[in-house]
């Protein structure tokens, strides 16, 4: 999970929102006002033109990973999802904030988690500047993640982010992560720019990217010896450029 700008809607796509988020409001009794949101979402979620275009405009949103989940960043994303969950907020059904591309994991395992049972926590937001996922997690070489605040466990919770599969996938793509910068290093020794350049880019990319994002900050943080950086330490001492591999990585 990364932070996120969410780009402004076009008009007519933004005042199909709004208008439906009124009709919604609008319902003074809360048991038929979700009733009503559950049967047009339903209706209109993959099949209206504008609808189509807010998938699209959340795709341009994240960027190279335009077809990934925005919690876990690893899966195809299936679902639009409702950040704060329908059933607690009907009303923001329409709502071009409360609106990110998920997983069927992610999806399926948040339902309808939101706040924790008795103490007003929630999870991390990807489009909030003031607090944003970084300041909550951080991702480790091993594939796991370590929670830095009340609000990164509740996250880690809500989204399964320590599920077995994503922590293997995470893990993986670090030790071919890893193979491929030791090849970049490699091949500019020998004065090969042409394969050095091509392995720059493959981890530049899905499925590369968010590992060697997340990895990269912590590299470059006072919380280095967290990672299992082995020769990947001296190539960075000597070659720092690669630190900002990770930037720009919303450009297509
Ligand atoms: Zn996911």
């Amino acid at each position: 999970m990364r932070f996120l700008v969410r780009p402004v809607l076009a008009r007519p796509w933004a005042d199909y929102l709004s208008t439906w988020s009124a009709v919604l409001v609008a319902v003074p009794d809360r048991t038929a006002r979700y009733a009503l949101c559950n049967a047009q979402w339903k209706k209109r979620r993959n099949k209206t033109e504008t609808m189509k275009r807010v998938r699209r405009r959340l795709e341009d949103m994240n960027g190279r990973l335009a077809t990934h989940c925005m919690y876990c960043e690893f899966n195809e994303a299936n679902h639009l999802d409702h950040f704060e969950p329908r059933t607690r907020a009907p009303g923001r059904t329409f709502d071009w904030s409360n609106l990110f591309l998920a997983c069927d994991a992610c999806d399926g395992h948040k339902q309808a988690r939101y706040e924790e049972d008795g103490t007003g926590l929630v999870p991390a937001c990807p489009t909030d500047a003031a607090s944003p996922p970084q300041t909550h997690l951080r991702f480790l070489s091993t594939g796991g993640v370590q929670h830095l605040s009340e609000t990164g466990r509740w996250t880690c919770d809500v989204f399964d982010l320590r599920r077995p599969a994503l922590v293997a996938q995470r893990r993986d793509r670090w030790v071919i992560l890893r193979a491929f910068i030791i090849e970049w290093d490699v091949a500019l020794d020998r004065g090969d720019v042409e394969a050095a350049c091509r392995h720059r880019d493959l981890v530049r990319r899905p499925p590369f990217l968010s590992v060697l994002r997340d990895l990269l900050a912590t590299a470059d943080s006072p919380d280095a010896d967290l990672l299992d950086l082995g020769p990947i330490a001296d190539i960075i001492g000597r070659r720092p450029e690669i630190l900002s591999w990770h930037e720009n990585d919303l450009l297509a």
